[in-house]
């Protein structure tokens, strides 16, 4: 291959490329999410009328995300910028407020779709992980055509239409876990989960849900709490614990090293995604993904009960 050729038109290319990508955007609003649970939402509605960038990645533990001096550019020179808020945000919480001050149009998607009544508190904190219970969540498309078809009101009608598809999907999701979950056995129903991700999950679709870590990843987990997980888990003979893709392996270790010494033999029940869509890659992914594991683990946990009492 011929490079000393070949440079000056690999040049022309990328000046070509960013001048179209410069065109592109101001083709329509730019909308910035935080999280893939809004944001693959806000892609598919925007379509091709406005752009859309999702700032945290899919193994990204929202948690811990700490904004570099490029996150908040691209922010601060955004039309809209949708975010989950209830907290899940905490170290970025500060800069969207200023975002907001700056006279971007900033939405906490959370906080408007979940009814005062529905919020579920942690000790002196909001619990953020919304998403979890689809039938709120599909309240989200909604608020996104919305506030898209404020941005670029002449695309409204197409804003609307994708939103209703979205919702409808979630909601046909939404009674398949239910009715799925509600044919496990009661005495099934726990959820033994790495960081207490899961409690709007487990309202929705009717299991206990117990959480090594609390409601947000930046606190640790006492010694104490595996000690008491670990006796729940003797007592009511509980099979299984779930890994979760963007927080450390090392409590769920514990808790099963902690069971095994009791004898009890807990098993890994699969990798959860709770914060981030990880390797099911997409927010319906992750919902379909982790109702499977939990349907999987649990339901054969029981069948596991039943041979071992034929015996
Ligand atoms: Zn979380």
């Amino acid at each position: 291959m011929d490079w000393p050729k070949l440079l000056p038109a690999l040049a022309a290319l990328a000046l070509s490329c960013s001048g179209s990508a410069e065109a592109s955007l101001k083709e329509g609003p730019s909308v910035v999410c935080t999280t893939a649970m809004i944001g693959d939402l806000a892609l598919e509605i925007a379509g091709s009328d406005a752009s859309v960038e999702v700032l945290f990645g899919v193994d990204m533990d929202p948690h811990l995300f700490r904004p570099t001096r490029d996150d908040v550019k691209l922010l601060m020179a955004a039309d809209l910028v949708l975010y989950n808020g209830l907290h899940l945000e905490g170290y970025l919480t500060d800069a969207l407020e200023r975002v907001g001050d700056s006279g971007v149009e900033v939405i906490p998607v959370a906080e408007r779709v979940l009814l005062e009544s529905e919020l579920i508190e942690s000790g002196p904190a909001p619990d953020p992980h919304v998403w979890m219970d689809a039938s709120v969540w599909s309240r989200v498309p909604a608020l996104i055509a919305d506030a898209l078809g404020q941005q670029l009101p002449s695309e409204r009608p197409a804003f609307t239409a994708r939103a209703a598809a979205i919702e409808a999907r979630l909601l046909a999701a939404d009674e398949d876990y239910r009715r799925s979950f509600s044919a496990l056995a009661p005495d099934r129903r726990v959820l033994l989960t790495a960081h207490d991700a899961f409690r709007y999950f487990g309202r929705r679709y009717g299991l206990e849900v117990r959480g090594i870590q609390g409601v947000s990843t930046t606190s640790e987990a006492s010694l104490s709490t595996i000690e008491e997980l670990v006796n729940l888990v003797v007592q009511r003979d509980i099979p299984a614990v779930f890994f979760e893709s963007t927080v450390s392996e090392r409590n769920v270790k514990a808790l099963l090293e902690g069971a095994k010494a009791r004898g009890h033999d807990l098993q890994v029940g699969g990798v959860l995604h709770a914060d981030a869509p990880g390797a099911a890659a997409t927010y319906e992914g992750m919902l379909e993904s982790n109702a499977a594991t939990i349907l999987t683990a649990l339901g054969a946990g029981r069948e596991a009960a039943a041979g071992a009492d034929v015996r």
